[in-house]
């Protein structure tokens, strides 16, 4: 029976890591020989080695010679190509006196912009749009000529499939860097925004990844139906669009956003030491990251153009792809019912014997992992050079390090605290009871971002159930290793966008998803000696201390921006 059920354990975090490594590796890069209508990053990438050759900050005579590459793309492409002129405001000025070290007291910037009529001039317009400029220094094959090339060998695709009743605009914007002044521009005085419906950005955060839906115009509910239906290698989550928007970050949809337009923002986020790198040149760039950028945002193009009409607002949906495969979409209140139904299956599995003591028991040391790891997650994030005084570069670059530390530090929370004893099944609800509070709060105060919670508990309630009514069924032995997989595979991949998003500034996020898998794994957890455990409890909790150290020493990262 233990052999059984470690087997059972053993292949549930077999199959976990798969599952993680589909959510967390995009899609194999397309040749040039896939059928004309699909998106191909080895064409793509033909464009990208040309206007990625040098940095091309705004300004610069680099940037006049991308800029001229791009109308001379549009205009082969069928596209009727203007420029629109406009000024650095004072600010931007300031930022890109700052780089360059001159005293300009003033700058014209030019939005490259491409025009695709559609048969029927009465619908609005779809609008793709990426930067043309890089930082200073930065030949910027991510940031933003990942999201140029898309765009182009997008609008090359749908010309296969063309024509379309609905317009297409392309809007390649100038001066993001310095202040997102392109895209205000465009926004704040281009007729042109008249005729736009609905808004794609294209943005990059780093040399690789997947590339993710993280922000949405308000009322997402119809446009994300659309997204969901539409994306068949979809990268997307309600709780990234719900984090990013707490965050005080902009791209050049914010100058959108203000206005009425359905949004849709993609990003991709991995490769974090290449943000902003001198280093960022075409070989660094992941190819696979601009397949998954490309494909996602040819599908939703292809469907917007083809809407009759495109989304209106409809109340904000949750959403999250389940392991790249598809996007599962529905109405927020249903996590109550998910909620509810968690609560049922763990009160069924109970069957009727109630022991107080081993609830108070499970729930305290589930209070103990989360609130004494997050805590000691913060002073390790502490010790390894987080705060004021670090720099912002050089912390990205440290990102898959922080992740290993995380790694080791929740192993050796788990072993601390559930280590030397398998949990009865009244302490595993107990477990779980604070996992229900935060999952009651945030489905009160932030129901698209707690599926997350919500999801998980009524899988595990579920499971637990299925345990205990029908042990020894072959069927609950096959659903219960899909079940451990599917969650502790999702936290896995979870922890890993986190990490990549907030890790550096935020260490103690990692333990929330650590809580989950571990609540999921306890009921296959037997349990090892005392002395094993806290040996692993310890021999953990040194590693992760170490790498603290290691990433607090280490010379600063020779990939970070030299402005
Ligand atoms: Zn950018």
């Amino acid at each position: 029976m233990v052999l059984r059920k470690w087997g059972l354990l053993l292949s549930s975090i077999l199959l976990a890591l798969i599952f993680a490594s589909m959510a967390i590796i995009p899609p194999a890069p397309q040749s040039g020989t896939i059928a004309a209508d699909r998106f191909s990053s080895a064409r793509a990438m033909t464009d990208l080695r040309i206007i990625a050759a040098k940095p091309h900050p705004t300004g610069s005579d680099e940037n006049a010679k991308v800029r001229e590459y791009l109308s001379m793309r549009l205009d082969s492409l069928g596209l009727k190509v203007n420029l629109g002129e406009g000024e650095l405001g004072e600010r931007a000025l300031k930022r890109l006196n700052k780089w360059s070290g001159e005293n300009k007291s003033e700058q014209a910037i030019f939005n490259v912009i491409g025009i695709l009529p559609g048969t029927d001039v009465s619908k609005p317009a779809v609008l793709l749009m990426a930067h043309h400029d890089t930082v200073w220094d930065s030949p910027g094959a991510a940031d933003d000529t990942v999201g140029i090339v898309s765009i182009l060998e997008i609008v090359r695709a749908l010309k296969e499939s063309g024509p379309h009743e609905r317009g297409l605009i392309v809007l390649f914007t100038d001066g993001e860097e310095v202040g997102l002044s392109g895209a205000r521009h465009f926004f704040s005085s281009n007729p042109l925004r008249d005729k736009v419906g609905a808004v794609i950005n294209f943005e990059a955060r780093g040399g690789g990844g997947t590339a993710n839906l993280f922000q949405t115009s308000k009322q997402n509910g119809a446009a994300m139906r659309v997204f969901a239906k539409a994306v068949k290698q979809p990268s997307a989550s309600s709780l990234s669009t719900f984090v990013y928007n707490v965050l005080p970050n902009d791209t050049d949809l914010t100058p959108a956003l203000e206005g009425d337009y359905t949004a849709y923002n993609i990003a991709n986020i991995g490769g974090a030491e290449y943000y902003h790198s001198p280093k960022i040149e075409v070989e660094a760039l992941d190819e696979r990251t601009l397949q998954h950028m490309g494909s996602q945002g040819l599908d939703l193009t292809r469907a917007l153009l083809a809407a009759d009409t495109l989304p209106d607002k409809k109340p904000d949906a949750t959403f999250f792809d389940v392991f790249g495969l598809a996007t599962i979409i529905y109405a927020p209140f249903w996590g109550w019912i998910f909620l509810g139904l968690a609560g049922l299956c763990y009160g069924l599995s109970l069957k009727g014997e109630i022991r107080t003591k081993e609830i108070l028991s499970g729930a305290v040391k589930m209070l103990i992992f989360f609130g004494l790891g997050g805590g000691l997650l913060y002073g390790l994030n502490v010790m390894s050079g987080s705060g004021a005084g670090a720099n912002y570069y050089d912390r990205l670059a440290a990102i898959r390090k922080l992740e290993g530390l995380a790694v080791f530090f929740c192993a050796a929370a788990f072993f601390a605290v559930f280590g030397p004893k398998a949990l009865t099944v009244n302490a595993r609800l107990g477990a779980a009871l604070p996992l229900f509070l935060l999952g009651i709060v945030g489905q009160a105060f932030a129901p698209t971002a707690t599926y997350f919670i919500s999801l998980p508990l009524m899988l595990c309630g579920f499971k637990s159930l299925m345990m205990q009514r029908w042990p020894s069924h072959i069927g609950t032995k096959l659903a219960v290793v899909i079940l451990t997989a599917g969650v502790a595979g999702y936290m896995i991949a979870l922890g890993h966008l986190l990490m990549l998003g907030i890790g550096p500034d935020l260490l103690s996020v990692s333990i929330l998803p650590a809580a989950l898998a571990a609540l999921v794994i306890l009921p296959l957890y037997e349990g090892v000696k005392k002395k094993t455990a806290y040996f692993l409890a310890m021999t953990a909790l040194l590693v992760s201390a170490a790498i603290a150290l290691w990433v607090r020493l280490d010379p600063i990262a020779a990939t970070i921006p030299l402005y």
